[in-house]
């Protein structure tokens, strides 16, 4: 292969996709970036500088072969490409999407830290595996042989997807429970279509149903079928349940209507892109639309929250959150998009309770400085006496974070282990719980992450099982 085609980086500089005017993102729920052009895709990778000791890849959660499969992409070799990049990652185009970036592969891009402004490896990737759909180079799953081995997974967000990819093509038996009547998990009905087209993971999903992926949708274990049952009808059980019990805000007026909760929020307008019936979205309830509009919390929920609210029509936006803008945890990326389409910031500020008889008409808000750090590092909010003032609104969204659902009493389970924070305990490299056959993976497990690190755990977590059934049936052969 020809050295020439990479070392860009000191001529070509970083360029992104191009990102859709303000205006125009305003309007609809499209995706911001368009694609690369062909050409620009193979320019941006030939800008990597080959790392001997790729930090790139050790900061990617799936280990991605990233150096190579940009080599491949500047050398205009987009099939071998694409072929490097899905065998260690079953969704690249909705990592490329949605990864954090600055904070995994790109942000420690030796050419970034070297000033140079780090290799667009997000965007590469998913340009590869669009293109892949496009061309039809994405293959249907088809096992060589069957297997009699059967796993039950509950929860069809991206951790119990990416197991059930891996088992499936390995020949398992395989069906996926989940309550909702989408597969795709937050893919499909938490992250919102200007972040993800809701088309990228449909398509997934039907990949899976086509190679003989079992989904029982509507199907809300611990009431429709109980978990005892589903350990019954499997040889092996994966638990990828995600975190979905929202903190909550107390306060006087805590309890008001037009409080409501992120993810109803974001689900009723997933819904609605979908074109379904969302009754609470068309009584106003979970629509923003004509209304002012305050956000409280600081992480990419929030942000979702915020920019959603821009495109149903909300007459204003804002976004409480009480540490400043340097100490927030959500992507800075997202917040400067925040910014460009309309959203106001209100940093170091929090929530004391709201104002309102029959409906919330406002937040009753604190200003904060940030005090001494605490045991992790931070520094901490304190209140500024004297500061307090009304935040007009009509429609408050908390985005606050998740915690995961108290799975032992709800499924009549007192023996499945879950830790303090009600997290259930797994081993870190095989993902088994304490009960003989049930693995567990990403939310529940590691409490609110990123998908990229619910991927990984359900790929291990297939490998796993598959190598107790490859014992169980050599030791059977061996009898
Ligand atoms: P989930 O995706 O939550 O899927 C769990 C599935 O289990 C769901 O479909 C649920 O219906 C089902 N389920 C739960 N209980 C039951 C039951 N009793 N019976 C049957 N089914 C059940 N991460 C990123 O990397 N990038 C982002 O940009 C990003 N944005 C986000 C935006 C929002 C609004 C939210 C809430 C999260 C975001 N995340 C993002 C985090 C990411 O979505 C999660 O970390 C990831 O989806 C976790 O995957 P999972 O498979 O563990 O769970
Ligand atoms: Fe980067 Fe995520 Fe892709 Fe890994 S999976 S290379 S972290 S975008
Ligand atoms: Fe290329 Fe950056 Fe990875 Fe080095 S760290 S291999 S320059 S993408």
């Amino acid at each position: 292969m020809s050295k020439q085609k990479m070392l860009k980086f000191t001529d070509v500089p970083r360029l992104m996709p191009e990102k859709r005017t303000a205006e125009a993102r305003r309007e609809d729920f499209n995706e911001i970036y368009r694609e690369y052009a062909d050409e620009k895709a193979a320019e941006q990778a030939s800008r990597c500088s080959q790392c001997g000791v790729p930090y790139c890849q050790s900061h990617c959660p799936l280990h991605n072969n990233i150096p190579d499969w940009l080599k491949l992409t500047a050398e205009g070799r987009l099939q071998e490409a694409y072929q490097m990049s899905q065998a260690t990652n079953t969704f690249p185009e909705i990592c490329g999407r949605i990864c954090p970036q600055d904070r995994l592969c790109e942000g420690n891009c030796v050419i970034e830290q070297s000033g140079h402004g780090t290799v667009t490896i997000g965007s590469v990737e998913k340009y590869i595996t669009d293109t892949a759909w496009e061309e039809g180079w994405v293959e249907p799953i088809r096992p060589h042989a069957e297997r009699p081995e059967s796993v039950g997974i509950i929860g069809a967000g991206p951790g119990g997807l990416a197991a059930a990819d891996m088992l499936r093509r390995a020949g398992v038996q395989v069906t996926v429970y989940d309550r909702y009547d989408r597969a795709g998990g937050l893919l499909t009905y938490g992250i919102p279509g200007f972040k993800l087209e809701k088309p990228v993971v449909m398509r997934r999903n039907k990949q899976f149903e086509e190679g003989g992926v079992q989904f029982v949708l509507n199907c809300n274990v611990g009431e429709d079928i109980s978990f005892a049952e589903i350990r019954e009808k499997h040889d092996a059980v994966l638990i990828a349940t995600g975190v979905y019990k929202s903190r909550d805000l107390g306060g006087p007026g805590a309890g008001l209507p037009g409080i409501v909760r992120a993810l109803d929020f974001l689900t009723a307008s997933n819904r609605k892109s979908f074109g379904d019936e969302v009754p609470e979205f068309d009584s106003g309830e979970l629509n923003a639309k004509d209304k002012r509009v305050v956000v409280i919390g600081g992480g990419d929920t929030a942000m979702d929250c915020v920019r959603t609210a821009i495109r149903q029509g909300a007459t204003s936006v804002k976004c409480l959150y009480r540490r400043d803008r340097a100490n927030m945890p959500g992507s800075q990326r997202e917040v400067q998009n925040a910014e460009e389409e309309g959203v106001e910031f209100v940093w170091l500020s929090a929530p004391k309770g709201f104002t309102g008889d029959d409906a919330v008409t406002g937040v009753k808000v604190v200003k904060m400085r940030l005090g001494a750090p605490d045991a992790t590092g931070r520094q901490f909010p304190e209140e500024i006496p004297g500061s307090e003032y009304t935040e007009d609104a009509d429609i408050v969204i908390k985005a606050l974070g998740f915690e995961p659902e108290a799975l032992p009493s709800l499924w009549n389970t007192p023996e499945l282990e879950v830790t303090r924070w009600g997290t259930v305990k797994a081993k870190f490299n095989t993902h088994e719980t304490d009960l003989p056959g049930v693995y567990a993976v990403g939310d529940i497990v590691r409490g609110a992450s990123l998908v990229v690190w619910a991927i990984r755990d359900g790929r291990e977590a297939a490998e796993a099982m598959l190598a107790k059934f490859n014992e169980a049936s050599a030791s059977v052969a061996a009898e």
